[in-house]
């Protein structure tokens, strides 16, 4: 059976190719204030409103000069001083310095700065100390040397973290236009589950996929949509499926595997869902499908964009991982992001035992990566032992997955090996 599944790499190319057609149509834009706009994608292209830097500016507190006159080590008295936020002074007398602080404008005709450190002050005078020498440009970035005005400085497309914060105020946007966050309706499904602040009862366990779902979910730039969890009957799932159809994207959690109360393939087949896949030759994570419902007409007046589905495996590691392989790169391509997922990194295995592998199935390992021992050096990445796929804690202390390629017998130390980041 597991055969005709897709592996890995054929199923994530399926997921690829469905993302790029979500990519095609261009999100809705909104207004917003640049102190809420951390996080968000900019819907319109950030550029210099002036030269970067505006002026020709010290990097120095010290004096301005020309470097050839301040090398010969000569007497040079101080003709005047500029701080930062003055308006450009000068010019510069010949023979003469200029005392400057950080961040100002150097005046006309000095062509560098002397750092303060570097003179000697005596009675208005000052002298460059030898066997020193001072070159042109010195000390000074020149106007316009990052950016001339006009010039596109951050893109469409880029997730705005604080670097493109900070770019966007030196520019004085106030506010940005980003694009409207995807809705992403999360769906639990199970008689077992209870909510967070519930005791649960006998046999019951408490609900951590959709908190967990909707973390990941908001991380990624999406608006989470937490639906009340489902049961395991047809008529619970209906329901809950013709609320969650009125999302950008449907995450699912539990009910896909092949058990009695596996229901949620069949609620989906209900609706027409048309299946990509309903598994994959993974561990964690084989029972997962993804699909697409059908176009539909209130759907599409309602402004809901991709009405594609991810069922989940219930399993909190498996759910996790297969949100990471396949549900990160549609959530980002409905976010206009242009930032791939998954984001693969590479590591040397340092595991004292080996990696067992399965044969058949590639394996994603909660594990932890740090950077190499010393400079130059590959990262190193260890196996967390675990107790398979319902172990949270042992997630909660990985920081990747390393990663076993399906026909790996083992990975023995120091193979260098994939890792699925966090
Ligand atoms: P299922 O995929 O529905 O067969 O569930 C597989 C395992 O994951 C079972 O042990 C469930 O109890 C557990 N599980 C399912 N949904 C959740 C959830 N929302 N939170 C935590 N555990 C869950
Ligand atoms: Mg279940």
């Amino acid at each position: 059976m597991s055969d005709r599944l897709p592996g890995y790499e054929e199923a994530a190319g399926l997921v690829a190719q469905f993302a790029e057609g979500v990519r095609a149509a261009v999100p809705p834009t909104e207004r917003v204030a640049l102190a809420s706009a951390a996080g968000r994608v900019l819907a319109q292209p950030i550029c210099a409103d002036r030269d970067q830097p505006p002026f020709a500016r010290s990097t120095r507190d010290g004096f301005a000069c020309r470097a050839g006159e301040v090398s010969t080590h000569a007497w040079l008295p101080v003709a005047g001083a500029i701080r930062a936020g003055e308006a450009p002074a000068g010019p510069l007398p010949p023979e003469a310095v200029w005392e400057i602080m950080t961040g100002a404008p150097v005046p006309a005709g000095a062509d560098a700065v002397a750092m303060i450190e570097h003179v000697k002050l005596i009675g208005g005078k000052i002298r460059f100390l030898p066997p020193r020498k001072l070159s042109e440009r010195e000390n000074v970035v020149a106007q316009g040397a990052q950016a001339r005005k006009g010039d596109l400085l951050i893109s469409i497309g880029a997730r705005l973290g604080s670097a493109q914060i900070a770019v966007a105020a030196e520019c004085g946007y106030a506010v940005l236009d980003v694009f409207v966050r995807p809705r992403v309706a999360i769906l639990t499904t199970g008689d077992e589950l209870v909510a967070v602040d519930a005791t649960p009862g006998p046999g019951q366990i408490r609900n951590s996929n959709a908190p967990m779902l909707a973390a990941l979910v908001a991380a990624e730039g999406g608006e989470p949509w937490i639906l009340p969890t489902a049961a395991d009957s047809a008529t619970s799932l209906d329901d809950a499926l013709a609320d969650a159809a009125k999302a950008d994207l449907i995450l699912l959690s539990g009910g896909v595997s092949a058990g009695k109360f596996d229901l949620v393939e069949p609620a989906l087949e209900r609706l027409g869902a048309r299946f990509h896949f309903t598994g994959v030759r993974i561990q964690p994570g084989k029972p997962m499908v993804f699909g697409e419902l059908p176009a539909d007409q209130s759907r599409a007046k309602a402004g809901v964009r991709a009405r594609c589905f991810l069922g989940l495996p219930g399993n909190p590691v498996s759910s996790y991982v297969t949100f990471l392989l396949f549900g990160a790169p549609v959530l980002l391509a409905l976010t206009g992001s242009l930032e791939p997922r998954p984001r693969f990194g590479v590591a040397r295995v340092v595991d004292q035992t080996q990696v067992h592998g399965k044969s058949g199935l590639t394996r994603f390992l909660p594990a932890f990566w740090k950077p190499g021992a010393a400079d130059g050096q590959i990262a190193e990445v260890a196996l967390v032992p675990w107790q398979g796929s319902g172990d949270l804690a042992a997630l909660a202390r990985s920081n990747c997955f390393l990663v076993i390629p399906e026909d790996a017998e083992s990975l023995k130390p120091g193979t260098i090996a994939r890792i699925l980041l966090q």
